[in-house]
């Protein structure tokens, strides 16, 4: 085995440096690629031109995933040989792939996001003006998104003619791991606050829980401001103001949604980079999609994949190639060689293609931008975070349940009789909703009620609820002839209700 080998066999791939009397020389990472679809291909090309050029020390393990695999018959859009590459590299570069419609295919980066416990989706937007047009000249924002839960669990079920369901699963573990990352990160990159975006007013429990979680994590870090907004409102805000805002946390969806917001109002949701971190493995990416419209046109602006290679270099110990490369694009811009999508008569030099615009980078390598503000990446290596403890277990009582229930009439008082007959001697029918919406007792009739109807039984008085009794409800149901399609336990956790009443209870 050569040196190389063997040091490398030594070093994990998170932590590819070899010190030799005080001067860090760099070895070779092995990084896995795939180059995607629509102007992947491209954008990758150009990419890995440009950090090549500028003395990143990777070795390239290259993947087909996406469309082709896809319309392959492989639904999952990825080959098992892939995955264990993937695995093994634990470093994974992805241009954009296009998921097609229909046929129930998953997303291939909502699934290796989830695979391999990347749960760290970090997303920075910082406007380059005067030289790339925007309305937000001095917005400097890294989006934190949580990657593994939420609405993304992708669990769905059609339960009625009328209704399909999508569960959020918000785990307080994801919370934690999130909200802590975001702290750490501000705290290395010397940034003072951080804003946590949920929509705890409506969805009390879960974004409730991501919002207790930030309150809690946020008194460890008393050096760095701390904030909460109302998701809607500070959307609006973000789009209006967002110098107003450093570092933002928020789950999924909301992250999804807020940083193409956010990376488009810098001047084109083309420029921006994503990092995908996770414990073991980590992946990068720009935040855009395959643009398939633009596909072989040599016209896309590589600078978003190119940003999430930047996050990559900085990841595996080999800053001083992406500040390097960082500048080089800086001093690009500045020079005002942009691309389509930035291209704009006043602030522009000439309208560039991809491979142009990667070679004027190129050129550049060891410039610095002379306006815009020079990286510098000293303190950038990838974040250690300990890893997440159990919590002791909570004291967990059961109050009663909700069984949901199929049922085409429209009068919840005529659905209150039926369901009283399958009342038990310890559970009572308490309440009727309709999407969430008490309808019974005390409805009102202007309430829109479709076929699918929330029924909650608890038990009278003081008596617990025992859960021998779901069983009993149901066979009572089966033997009524009522359709239910599922139920769901109302615990009280360490002595306090935690399910969502019935709006208007
Ligand atoms: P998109 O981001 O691919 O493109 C939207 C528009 O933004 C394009 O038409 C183009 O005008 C512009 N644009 C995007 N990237 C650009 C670039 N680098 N340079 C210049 N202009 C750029 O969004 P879409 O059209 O909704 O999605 C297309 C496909 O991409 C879908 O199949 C979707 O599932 C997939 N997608 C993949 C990823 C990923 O791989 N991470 C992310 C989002 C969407």
């Amino acid at each position: 085995m050569d040196n190389i080998a063997n040091i490398n066999k030594i070093y994990s791939a998170g932590t590819p440096r070899f010190a030799l009397s005080k001067k860090i020389y760099l070895i070779m990472t092995k990084i896995t690629v795939a180059k995607g679809d629509g102007i992947g291909p491209e954008i990758m090309d150009a990419t890995l031109d440009i950090i090549l050029a500028a003395g990143a020390k990777i070795e390239i393990d290259e993947i087909e995933v996406g469309e082709k695999v896809y319309l392959a018959g492989n639904t999952s859009g990825i080959s098992p040989e892939s995955w264990e590459t993937i695995r093994r590299n634990k470093i994974f570069l992805k241009a954009p792939i296009t998921t097609p419609q229909g046929g129930g295919y998953k997303s291939l980066n909502v699934t290796t996001r989830k695979f391999l416990g990347l749960y760290s989706n970090v997303r920075p937007c910082r406007s380059l003006h005067p030289f790339v047009n925007t309305k937000h000249p001095v917005m400097d924002i890294v989006i934190i998104r949580e990657n593994e839960e939420d609405l993304y669990a992708g669990i769905e079920h059609q339960q009625t003619d009328e209704v399909v369901q999508c569960l959020k699963l918000i785990s307080r573990p994801g919370c934690e791991k999130i909200v802590r990352y975001a702290f750490e990160y501000a705290k290395q990159q010397s940034r003072k606050k951080v804003t946590c975006f949920t929509k705890d007013n409506i969805m009390k429990q879960t974004d409730g829980l991501f919002h207790q979680v930030f309150d809690e994590i946020a008194k460890e870090y008393p050096e760095i401001e701390n904030e909460h907004w109302i998701i809607d409102i500070g959307a609006a805000k973000l789009a209006d103001t967002p110098e107003a805002f450093d570092v933002i946390v928020m789950p999924n969806l909301y992250g999804d949604v807020l940083s193409d917001v956010a990376a488009q109002i810098t001047g084109s949701v083309g420029l921006a980079g994503s990092a995908n971190i996770g414990e073991e493995c980590a992946m990068f990416e720009a935040i855009h999609g395959s643009a398939p419209r633009r596909a072989g046109q040599n016209a896309a602006n590589p600078s978003g994949l190119l940003q999430g290679a930047i996050m990559m270099l900085n990841h595996i110990g080999q800053t001083e190639v992406a500040e390097k490369v960082q500048n080089a694009w800086l001093k690009t811009l500045e020079d005002g060689f942009h691309t389509y999508d930035i291209f704009n008569a006043k602030t522009s030099k000439l309208c560039v293609g991809t491979k142009e615009f990667a070679k004027a980078v190129i050129a550049n390598l060891g410039n610095k931008p002379s306006t815009l503000k020079p990286v510098s990446y000293a303190s950038n290596a990838a974040l250690n975070l300990p890893k997440y403890k159990r919590k002791p277990a909570a004291h967990k009582t059961l109050e009663g349940v909700d069984v949901f229930v199929h049922w085409n009439g429209t009068d919840p008082a005529e659905l209150a009789a039926k369901i009283k007959s399958i009342e038990t001697n310890g559970s009572k029918l308490t309440m009727i909703t309709n999407r969430g919406i008490k309808v019974w007792p005390d409805g009102f009739k202007e309430t829109f009620c479709t076929d699918h109807w929330r029924c909650r039984f608890k038990p009278e008085g003081q008596t617990a609820f025992d859960k021998k009794d779901i069983i009993i409800l149901l066979a009572n149901a089966v033997n009524e002839n009522i359709d239910t399609i599922k139920t769901e336990n109302l615990y009280a956790i360490n002595g306090k209700a935690v399910y969502s009443l019935g709006q208007g209870q």
